[in-house]
C-alpha cells in the first residue's frame, strides 16, 4: 500500500472539524483495508506504532526533525529555526518547503507503508551515543521520497503530535460504522476499555466481526482503563444514591497503580498506562511474593510513608516518578500499596463480577505484609456510620472516603455513581479541584511581559470528544514556573484554534490540548465567555470558574482525555447551587 493514500486521508481529516464527517472519512477508508493494515493505520493515526502502554516511543525532538528537513530541502537551519519559532509545527514547515522542491520527485520512488513502518521501527529502536544521528538518517531517507503532504505527516508521526483531531472516540465510532452498527458501539468501546489497544480492537473487528470483539477479555500485560468515581457532598446523599447501604473505603492520597502479575513477572502501570515497574521495584517484588494465583490483575494506591509509619501527602510519592536515581528514591521514600480491586484472577475475568465478590477474591488471592495491604473498608448503612468512618479516614491523613456499590461490576474507563468520592474539600470549599487542559496562552504585561502571563484552560467533553473552556488562569504561578512554561507548552503550539477546541475567547497563542494542570476555584458560575456546558443551565451561557488558582500540581499522570469532564463540572455546579 502506498503511504500517500494514508497521508491523503489524514489531510482530509485535518481539514474537517465535525466529528460525524471525520467518522465517515475514517469509516470509508477502514473498509478498504485488510485487518493487519488497518491495525497499523490506526496506530499511525495516533502518531504511534504500538498501543500507548508499550512505552516504546518514536520520540524525535522537533529540532532533530527540522535538521532532517533542512538536510533534504537544502534550506539553511537558521532560516528553518526562524520558521519554527513562528509556526511551532515541523510538519507544516516541511510541507511548505517540500512544495517548492520540484526536482526531487524525478529521482524518488513512491513510499510504501511497509517502508515507512520499517524506517519508523529503526527510529524507535535507535540506541547508543549516535542514536540521534541514526534517527535523523532514517527520517531523511523517508523524506527524500516524500511529497509535501507525506512529509507533513511523517514529521508529525515521529514527534507524536498528529494534529488531525481524531481521538480514540472518533476511531471507535468509525469502526462501528465500518464493521457493525450503532448498537455495537458499546461492545466495541468495552473491548477498547479492557485492552487499551485500539489497533487490536480494529483488527479483531475487521477479521472476525462484532462477535470476536465481544469475546475479548482482560489479559495480563494489557492494561485496563480505570474505573472512576463521581462526587457527592455528603454521606446522606451518597447513601441515598446507593440504596441505603454501600461499602466505604479510605481514599488514600497517592498514585493509582494497576499491577499485572503473571508469567513469573510483575508489571505496574499508572492510570495513564505508563510502565512504572522500575519506579516501584519494591512493590513489584512484594506483590509477586504475596500473590497466591498464577495470574492476577489488581489495583491499589501507592502511598508514601513517613518514618513513624504515618501516611504522607501525594507530593512525597511523586519522588518515585523520577527517571534517574531510582535506587536512592526507593530508599528515601518508602511506600505502601493499599489494594482495592481485582480484575483478573487465574484466568477468570473478574470485571463483570459484583464488587463484593471481587473484594473477597482480592483478600483470598493475596497474603498481606507491611508493604502490601488492603484498603480499610467498612459496610455502611447509616449516615452516622458513614460520618464516623469519614472522620477516621481524615485522622490517618487520607483525603476522604470512596463509597462503592456492593453489587456493581468494574466499569472500565467509565465515571459514574457506582463509585462516589467524598473529600474534606467538599465540606469546606464546596468544590473539588479540577484537572484542566491548557488550550491557549495570553502574553503577560508588566513583570510578565514577553512571557506567558495567563493560560486558557478547558474541560473535556467525553461525549463529543471536544475541549471547552472554563477559565483564564493567571494565579498561583511562581516565577520559576512561568519561566518554564514555554518549554512545557511550545511543543504543542498550534497555528490556529485546534479543531477539537470550542472557545469564544481568543488567546495570543493556541495549544493542542496536552498538558493538564490542577486548579482550584471559589465557585462555578454562569459565564458569557466560556463554552463548557453552554446552554445546559441557561441559554447563551456556559460555566466558568471564579477565582481560579493553579495548585502547583502539573498532572503529568493524566492525559487530556482524563481531565475533568464537562458533565462533572455541570454536576458540581448543580451540587453547589443545591447547597446554597
Ligand atoms: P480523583 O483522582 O479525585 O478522581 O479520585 C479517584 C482516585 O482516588 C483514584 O483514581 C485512585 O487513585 C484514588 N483512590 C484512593 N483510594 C482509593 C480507593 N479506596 N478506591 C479507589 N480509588 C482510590
Amino acid at each position: 500500500m502506498l503511504y500517500s493514500e494514508i497521508a491523503d486521508v489524514f489531510d482530509r481529516l485535518e481539514r474537517t472539524s465535525g466529528r460525524l464527517e471525520m467518522t465517515s472519512i475514517f469509516s470509508e477508508f477502514f473498509k478498504t483495508l485488510d485487518p493487519d493494515t488497518l491495525r497499523k493505520v490506526v496506530y499511525l493515526s495516533q502518531g504511534k506504532l504500538h498501543p500507548d502502554f508499550c512505552g516504546a516511543e518514536l520520540g524525535m525532538a522537533d529540532r532533530l526533525v527540522l535538521r532532517s528537513v533542512a538536510f533534504i530541502s537544502g534550506m539553511p537551519e537558521s532560516r528553518i529555526d526562524e520558521l519554527w519559532k513562528k509556526e511551532g509545527d515541523p510538519g507544516t514547515i516541511a510541507e511548505t518547503l517540500f512544495k517548492k522542491r520540484k526536482q526531487a520527485a524525478l529521482f524518488s520512488e513512491p513510499l510504501t507503508l511497509d517502508k515507512v513502518l520499517r524506517n519508523l521501527t529503526l527510529i524507535e529502536n535507535a540506541e547508543g551515543r549516535d542514536s540521534q544521528d541514526k534517527k535523523m538518517k532514517y527520517l531523511s531517507n523517508l523524506l527524500m521520497d516524500s511529497g509535501p503532504t507525506e512529509a507533513r505527516y511523517l514529521c508529525r508521526i515521529v514527534t507524536g503530535r498528529m494534529r488531525i483531531g481524531a481521538g480514540s472516540m472518533t476511531i471507535l465510532d468509525a469502526l462501528a460504522d465500518a464493521f457493525g452498527t450503532k448498537e455495537d458501539r458499546p461492545d466495541i468501546e468495552r473491548a477498547f476499555n479492557i485492552t487499551c489497544d485500539l489497533g487490536l480492537v480494529a483488527e479483531t473487528l475487521a477479521a472476525g466481526g462484532v462477535d470476536s470483539v465481544k469475546r475479548m477479555k482482560v489479559a495480563v500485560g494489557s492494561p485496563i482503563k480505570v474505573m472512576l468515581a463521581e462526587r457527592l457532598p455528603s454521606v446522606p446523599l451518597i447513601l441515598g444514591r446507593m440504596g441505603g447501604r454501600c461499602a466505604m473505603e479510605f481514599k488514600y492520597d497517592g498514585i493509582r497503580i494497576q499491577a499485572h502479575i503473571g508469567g513469573g513477572s510483575v508489571k505496574l502501570y499508572s492510570r495513564r498506562l505508563e510502565d512504572l515497574t522500575s519506579n516501584f521495584p519494591d512493590i513489584a517484588a512484594e506483590l509477586r511474593k504475596q500473590c497466591r494465583a498464577e495470574e492476577a490483575i489488581i489495583e491499589g494506591e501507592c502511598v508514601a510513608m513517613g518514618p513513624d509509619g504515618s501516611m504522607l501527602p501525594f507530593q512525597n510519592v511523586t519522588h518515585r516518578r523520577k527517571k534517574h536515581g531510582m535506587d536512592q528514591a526507593v530508599e528515601d521514600y518508602p511506600v505502601r500499596m493499599f489494594m482495592f480491586d481485582i480484575l483478573l484472577a487465574d484466568g477468570e475475568d473478574m470485571t463483570l463480577r459484583p464488587f463484593e465478590e471481587r473484594r473477597l477474591k482480592l483478600a483470598e488471592t493475596f497474603g498481606l505484609s507491611e508493604k502490601v495491604q488492603l484498603t480499610t473498608l467498612e459496610i455502611v448503612g447509616t449516615p452516622e456510620e458513614g460520618e464516623e468512618f469519614f472522620s477516621r479516614a481524615l485522622a490517618v491523613k487520607c483525603e476522604g472516603v470512596m463509597a462503592k456499590s456492593l453489587s456493581s461490576e468494574y466499569r472500565a474507563g467509565s465515571r459514574g455513581f457506582l463509585w462516589i468520592k467524598y473529600k474534606k474539600d467538599y465540606e469546606e470549599a464546596l468544590t473539588d479541584s479540577f484537572d484542566l487542559a491548557v488550550v491557549g496562552a495570553f502574553y503577560g504585561r508588566g513583570k510578565r511581559a514577553g512571557k506567558y502571563g495567563a493560560l486558557l484552560m478547558a474541560v473535556f467533553d467525553d461525549e463529543s470528544g471536544r475541549y471547552c473552556t472554563v477559565c483564564k488562569l493567571g494565579t498561583g504561578f511562581d516565577d520559576a514556573f512561568l519561566a518554564g512554561l514555554p518549554d512545557m507548552l511550545d511543543g504543542y503550539l498550534s497555528e490556529a484554534r485546534p479543531s477539537t477546541v470550542d472557545a469564544e475567547m481568543a488567546p495570543d497563542v493556541w495549544f493542542l490540548p496536552t498538558v493538564v494542570l490542577e486548579v482550584v476555584a471559589a465557585e462555578i458560575s454562569l459565564s458569557p465567555v466560556h463554552t463548557a456546558a453552554k446552554g445546559a443551565v441557561k441559554e447563551d451561557a456556559g460555566l466558568g470558574l471564579r477565582f481560579p488558582r493553579f495548585t502547583g500540581r502539573v498532572r503529568d499522570d493524566k492525559g487530556p482525555e482524563e481531565c475533568t469532564t464537562m458533565s462533572e463540572v455541570l454536576s458540581m455546579y448543580r451540587m453547589q447551587t443545591q447547597d446554597k
